[in-house]
């Protein structure tokens, strides 16, 4: 189809996204990639052109905080499609960029500051978190108000197309499709049951995953947010093909998207499973001030905590080799199909050895990885091409769904699951 795709970033879930685009070229025939560090960008190259790939692919360097930088790489390369996979401190900076030189949007994770002590941005988070009732840092907020610049100039802006969110939501709008009149409540579960070995680790960046974390939990309800303490709502489940696990109510951004495209679901909850090592490491760094993001006057240098306990964890990118075990991700929903209760677990197994094996990462870059290059794909193709910013579960699924079984992440659907209480 001869379609040019720009990717930013080039990190742990980017090497998955750019390994997959390699395949597709039924829809690109050229990809650029562009990161801070050029032998990240290079070294990716290497691996798909050692594999072979008819798209003809080349690398360079961006600073995506650098707007100037940012657009004259945009425009030198003239892509159709810009596939963040950096950091969500760059989104907005790059949805800029691509109003600026015409291109479509997509990414994995929504808008969040690098800087939460900028007072500009808290007096307006301190707003929202009145007003909405949650204080995660992150919210769609920032990203939607993009919506009529994106519909003006006849651009789509795809929010969030990694697996939680992007394949959850992607499962909510199929299961109202096909298998639910009205869908009650949707209770999203995220289980990692691999093992890597270390004591502590995260699965990707560890910055962005440890102010999740630790953040308050809160789910949506009746119309409104319920927010709770940090891992304060704590479940056991019993995964199908990984057993029992304990998982804990976080607040994640999905639920945010669902619960205003989808206002007839009464109640959604977002659940992760954490093991003991993994939550006694992140207490004890949190007790010490490891997690803050407010900058710490160290030697004559400013340093922020948690920038600094990222350079001493494992890179999430190198932990493919040592993880064993799999994933489970999906979601429990419950409605009514013509009068009648129905309910059902759609869901995704993933094993990381068999990731590792088949592009060399663990099964979190890959299950965030696919889908990022499953949406950028539709985006591109004009399957998912409307204008305005959009998440993904304001799109027909099943495109979406046949791409996720193609490239390497099937699902399946089972009636009746145990509920979570
Ligand atoms: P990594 O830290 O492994 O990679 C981030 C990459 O972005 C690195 O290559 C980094 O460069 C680059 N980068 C950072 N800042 C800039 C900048 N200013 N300009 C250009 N490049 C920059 O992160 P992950 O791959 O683990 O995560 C990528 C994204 O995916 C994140 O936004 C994360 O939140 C999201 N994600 C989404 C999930 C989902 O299911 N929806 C799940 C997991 C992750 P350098 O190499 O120089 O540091």
């Amino acid at each position: 189809m001869g379609k040019k795709i720009l990717v930013i970033g080039c990190g742990g879930v980017a090497s998955v996204a750019i390994q997959k685009i390699a395949e597709r070229s039924d829809v690109f025939d050229e990809m650029r990639i562009l990161s801070r560090t050029v032998s990240k960008c290079d070294a990716v190259k290497k691996l798909i052109e050692d594999k072979g790939t008819s798209i003809s692919i080349s690398t360079g360097h961006v600073d995506a905080d650098d707007e100037d930088e940012l657009v004259g790489a945009i425009r030198a390369f003239n892509p159709d499609v810009v596939l963040n996979v950096a950091l969500p401190y760059q989104d907005l900076t790059i949805m800029d960029a691509c109003l600026e030189c015409g291109a479509d949007y997509v990414d994995t994770a929504n808008y969040e500051p690098e800087n939460t002590d900028d007072p500009e941005w808290r007096d307006i988070y301190e707003k929202r978190c009145k007003e909405k009732g949650f204080s995660a840092y992150f919210d769609y907020s920032w990203q939607w108000a993009y919506f009529d610049s994106f519909k003006e100039a006849g651009l789509t802006a795809l929010l969030g197309t990694g697996f939680d969110p992007g394949v959850t939501s992607v499962f909510t709008a199929y299961a109202k499709k096909h298998y639910f009149d009205t869908i009650d409540t949707v209770d999203i579960l995220d289980c990692n049951g691999g093992d890597h070995g270390y004591a502590f680790a995260t699965n990707f960046n560890p910055e962005i995953n440890l102010r999740e974390v630790s953040a308050p939990g809160s789910y949506w309800e009746d119309g409104h947010w319920i927010e709770t303490r940090p891992m304060e709502i704590k479940r056991e489940y019993d995964f199908p093909e990984v057993g029992k696990k304990d998982m804990y109510l976080l607040h994640h951004e999905e639920i945010e998207a669902l619960g205003k495209n989808f206002p007839e679901i009464k109640r959604i909850r977002f659940f992760m499973t954490f093991g003991q090592s993994y939550l006694d490491h992140m207490r004890c760094l949190g007790d010490v001030g490891m997690l803050s993001t407010e900058p710490v006057e160290f030697e004559g240098h400013k340093i922020v905590p948690i920038q600094f306990l990222k350079t001493l964890l494992p890179d999430p990118a190198t932990l493919g080799e040592r993880t064993v075990g799999k994933t489970n991700i999906g979601c429990i929903i419950n409605g009514k199909k013509d009068g009648r209760d129905r309910s059902i677990y759609i869901y995704n197994v993933c094993d990381h050895q068999e990731c590792y094996k088949e592009v060399g990462s663990q099964a979190i870059s890959y299950t965030t990885g696919v889908p990022a290059m499953v949406g950028a794909s539709l985006v591109a193709d004009g399957t998912w091409k409307k204008p305005g910013v959009f998440t993904t579960d304001q799109f027909d699924p099943d495109p979406y769904m046949d791409l996720l079984t193609k490239y390497g992440l099937p699902w399946t659907v089972a009636e009746n699951p145990a509920q979570v209480d």
